[in-house]
């Protein structure tokens, strides 16, 4: 990111966040965010600088052809959660009412986004561990294509946008549907590109350019189609529920800013 768009971005942080500490009615914010739980004017956008890089390098997708990402409300003016984290957190609140767990149940965060991981640290009765391949202060150091978790021993685990940055997913997806419980679920999410008909992929030496124009940024090894995605997920051996408005509702979509055909891909081990 250029250095002026950074001073942009921190400006404009800084300015909500002041504009949140005036007290006003609730009417006058109108989203609730469910990771922190505090009540906002609005999210912040996606900074411009993604769309100008897209724009840049020729990808030939942008943003509306996203299946889960609302850039015009993405993060939360107090915490910080993307809306990608504020759908999880609506499942979370599901199955975490009250926010605790019924049974003790063991946990596994693969590269925890920090606003979402602080919440579910909260969860009474959770044995919640954060996990990734390099970063700092994880709980495990793990590769995702050969995890150091013993077979069947994972009660739940949320791997948000991994499978991406991952050379062999078809691994990583081995070896969490391995380590899942029978009964047990997990929360995968990839970023979708709703125009692409196939998956793209290539984690062999490209430009950082060539990373934007085919797979929409310049850390990713792939760009997923939504069949693409599932049949892998499914070869593994998960079953895929795909919950999107109809089961959280519009108007907590809305709430929480999240776009409207945002879907959460929840897989279970049968
Ligand atoms: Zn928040």
């Amino acid at each position: 990111m250029r250095t002026v768009e950074r001073i942009a971005l921190r400006l404009r942080e800084l300015a909500g966040s002041v504009l949140e500490r005036i007290p006003g009615p609730p009417s006058s914010r109108p989203f609730l965010c469910p990771v922190c739980g505090h009540r906002v004017r609005s999210f912040h956008p996606l900074p411009r600088y993604y769309e100008h890089q897209l724009r840049a390098c020729g990808c030939p997708y942008g943003f509306e052809d996203s299946e889960t990402l609302n850039w015009r409300q993405y993060s939360c003016r107090r915490c910080g959660a993307s809306d990608r984290d504020r759908l999880m957190a609506l499942y979370l609140r599901e199955m975490f009412p009250s926010g605790r767990s019924a049974a003790p149940l063991l946990l596994v965060d693969f590269a925890p986004a920090p606003p979402l991981s602080a919440a579910l640290r909260r969860v009474a009765g959770l044995q919640y561990r954060t996990a990734d391949l390099m970063m700092p202060g994880v709980d495990d150091r793990v590769d995702l294509a050969a995890l150091p978790y013993e077979e069947r021993s994972l009660d739940a685990f949320v791997c948000s946008h991994v499978l991406e940055h991952v050379p062999d997913d078809r691994a990583a997806l081995r070896e969490l549907f391995r380590v899942l419980k029978p009964g047990g679920w997990g929360i995968l999410l990839v970023p979708i590109v709703l125009a692409a008909r196939e998956i793209d992929e290539d984690a062999g030496p490209l430009s950082a350019a060539e990373r934007w124009r085919r797979f929409g940024q310049d850390d990713h090894v792939r760009l997923y189609s939504k069949q693409g995605f599932l049949d892998r997920v499914r070869s593994a051996g998960f079953r895929v529920a795909e919950l999107g408005a109809a089961h959280f509702g519009e108007e907590t979509f809305y709430r929480s800013g999240v776009a409207p055909r945002s879907v959460l891909y929840v897989v279970t081990r049968r």
